[in-house]
C-alpha cells in the first residue's frame, strides 16, 4: 500500500509540478511583456438603438491584449488572474489608464457628439488599493475629459465585503463625474440591495444570458427581469455578447437598447475605428 501510495503521490506531484512550471513560464513572459511594452488595448464599440432609429456608437470598452512572439495570443481570461495573484495588476492598470489618456483625442473623433464613454475594467484589488482615489484624481487633473467620458466596469466580486468602504469610494468617484457599470451582472453573488445603495449608471447583462436568449426561456425570463429591475431603479442596461441580429432584435424588443458584441463590432485596435 505504501508503494502504491507513493506512486500515486508522485504522479500527482508531477502533474502539479507541470502546472506550476507552465504558470511560471507564463508569468515570466508576462513580466517581460509588461516591461517591453508588448501589451496593447483593443476597443470594442458599444451601441444604442431603438425600434425606429438606426444604431449609434456611444462608447468603447477597452480590453487588454497580449500577443507573445512565441505563444501567440493569450487571453486576458488567462493572464489577468495570473497578474492578480502575482501583484502585477497595478502595472497593468497603469498601462490601461495611460493608454486611454493617450488615446482620448482619437477616441473622441470616433463619435458624432460629446456623449460617449470609454469603459475600463477595474478589478476588486485595484479599486480597494489605498492609492486608487488619489491616482484617479491626479489623472483627472491631468486630463479633465476623463471626468466626462470615463466609465469604470466593476464586477460583483468588488461588492462582497467592505461594502461601506466601497460605497464611500464609489460616491467620491461619481462626484468627480466618472460613472460605474456593473459588469457580468447576474453571475455573481451580490445582493440586490447594492443596486439601490451604490451609484451605478448601468448594468451589463452578462453574455451568458444573451447566448441562448432565443431558445432558453429561463434566460429570457432573467433578461426581462434584469431590464425591469434596472428600469425601476433608474439604471440603464447594456447587453454583452450580442452575436446575431436575432439576439439584437430580441433584446431591443425586451427593452434593452444598448448593445455590445461581435455582431455589432469586435474588439479592435483604435486605428481600426479611426477608419470605420
Ligand atoms: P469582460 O469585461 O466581461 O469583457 C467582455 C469579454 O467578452 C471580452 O473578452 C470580449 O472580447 C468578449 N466579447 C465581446 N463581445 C463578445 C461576443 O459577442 N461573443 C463572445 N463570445 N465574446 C464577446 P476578453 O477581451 O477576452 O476579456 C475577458 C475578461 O478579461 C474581461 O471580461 C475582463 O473581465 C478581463 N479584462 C480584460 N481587459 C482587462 C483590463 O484591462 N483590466 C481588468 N481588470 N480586466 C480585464
Ligand atoms: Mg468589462
Ligand atoms: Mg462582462
Ligand atoms: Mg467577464
Amino acid at each position: 500500500a505504501k508503494v502504491a501510495g507513493g506512486r500515486c503521490i508522485r504522479f500527482f506531484n508531477e502533474q502539479m509540478q507541470e502546472e506550476f512550471n507552465h504558470r511560471q513560464v507564463l508569468l515570466d513572459a508576462l513580466k517581460s511583456a509588461i516591461s517591453m511594452n508588448q501589451l496593447s488595448l483593443a476597443y470594442q464599440p458599444q451601441f444604442c438603438t431603438d425600434a425606429t432609429s438606426e444604431t449609434k456608437r456611444i462608447g468603447f470598452e477597452a480590453l487588454l491584449r497580449w500577443v507573445d512572439e512565441e505563444k501567440g495570443y493569450i487571453s486576458p481570461g488567462d493572464f489577468i488572474p495570473l497578474a492578480e495573484s502575482n501583484g502585477l495588476m497595478p502595472k497593468l492598470n497603469r498601462f490601461v489608464m495611460e493608454q486611454v489618456m493617450n488615446d482620448i483625442d482619437a477616441l473622441s473623433e470616433c463619435f458624432s457628439d460629446d456623449n460617449w464613454v470609454v469603459a475600463i475594467n477595474v478589478s476588486a484589488s485595484q479599486i480597494k488599493a489605498d492609492d486608487f482615489l488619489r491616482d484617479l484624481k491626479q489623472r483627472v487633473e491631468a486630463e479633465p475629459r476623463l471626468a466626462q467620458h470615463l466609465e469604470l466596469e466593476i464586477t460583483e466580486s468588488v461588492l462582497i465585503d467592505d461594502i461601506d468602504a466601497v460605497a464611500k469610494l464609489m460616491r467620491e468617484v461619481s462626484s468627480m463625474g466618472i460613472q460605474f457599470a456593473l459588469d457580468d451582472f447576474g453571475t455573481g453573488y451580490s445582493s440586490l440591495i447594492y443596486l439601490k445603495l451604490l451609484p451605478f449608471r448601468r448594468l451589463k447583462i452578462d453574455q451568458g444570458f444573451v447566448r441562448d436568449l432565443l431558445n432558453d426561456r429561463s434566460d429570457e425570463a432573467i433578461v426581462k427581469t434584469v431590464i425591469a429591475l434596472a428600469n425601476g431603479l433608474g439604471l440603464e442596461t447594456i447587453a454583452e455578447g450580442v452575436e446575431t441580429e436575432e439576439q439584437q432584435h430580441r433584446l431591443v424588443k425586451l427593452g434593452c437598447y444598448q448593445l455590445q458584441g461581435f455582431y455589432l463590432g469586435r474588439p479592435e485596435p483604435l486605428a481600426h475605428w479611426q477608419k470605420h
